[in-house]
């Protein structure tokens, strides 16, 4: 069953497109990464799905029931949100906010289900803590939980390990992967390609051209091939710049 369709849909700003002819569709349980180039309008596109901008033209459905105050969100964190002075708890629990706008408490039924996805993103303990104390990879499970808050049918990521150490990207990962078994489909916009390849069940590659499909076609396609050799080329020349300033 289909969560999200999206049809021919152009976005921008001031009413200059930047990507146009976008089509694809999220189903339950899947894991759609959105790939391309910096500047291609990935980031663009998620604040357009999540109605935080207007499309410039198209459509973006809404189907199964979906609410757009049921898209979990998890934006590329600032600086200015790490050193955010709330506890962990506070902040996890304000992801119900979206749903009936501002309120003085919470419902019984929130304040467990804001428990249960501490629990669920192993951070718990953390519950009083202050969020700005906490390690980025920390940081990351709380607004996840947060994003849980809102949503258990589509989380939408920008990018989720921006900052973060290897080993804390890869549990980043796996939780996000739980997720997703759990059966929360996911939209991530990554720039790591290999993240695609491992994890997702689509790709959606943003650019000229442009791309829709499954993985698999996706790394069977020229284009696939193409985006995979240019990033494995990166990443491979910015390793040995990197060992020539150790
Ligand atoms: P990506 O996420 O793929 O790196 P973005 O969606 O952030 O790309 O940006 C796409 C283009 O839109 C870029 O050229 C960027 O400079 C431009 N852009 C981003 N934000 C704005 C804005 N608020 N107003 C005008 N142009 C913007």
């Amino acid at each position: 069953m289909s969560l999200i369709t999206v049809k021919g849909l152009a976005v921008g700003y001031d009413g200059q497109a930047i990507e146009k002819d976008i089509h694809f569709t999220v189903n339950k349980g899947d894991y759609l990464c959105i790939l391309g180039e910096n500047g291609s309008g990935k980031t663009t596109l998620m604040k357009t799905l999540l109605h935080l901008q207007k499309p410039i033209a198209g459509e973006i459905l809404l189907q199964d029931g979906l609410r757009s105050d049921e898209i979990g969100y998890l934006p590329q964190q600032t600086v200015i949100q790490k050193d955010f002075p709330a506890s962990v708890r506070e902040i996890v629990r304000s992801g119900f906010l979206g749903r009936n706008g501002l309120r003085p408490f919470y419902s019984k039924e929130e304040n467990a289900l804001a428990e249960q996805n501490m629990e669920r993103m192993g951070i718990k303990e953390l519950a009083r803590r202050s969020y700005r104390e906490l390690s980025g990879g920390q940081q990351q499970r709380v607004l996840l939980a947060r994003a849980l808050c809102a949503t258990q049918k589509l989380l939408v990521l920008d990018e989720p390990v921006t900052g973060l150490d290897p080993k804390a990207t890869m549990e980043m990962y796996e939780l996000i992967k739980q997720l997703n078994q759990e059966g929360v489909a996911i939209i991530m916009i990554t720039h790591d390609v290999n993240v695609a390849v491992q994890y997702s069940s689509h790709v959606l590659h943003v650019g000229t051209p442009s791309f829709f499909g499954t993985r698999e076609s996706y790394l069977n396609s020229d284009l696939g091939k193409l985006f995979l050799l240019q990033r494995s080329k990166k990443m491979t020349a910015d390793a040995e710049e990197g060992e020539a300033h150790d």
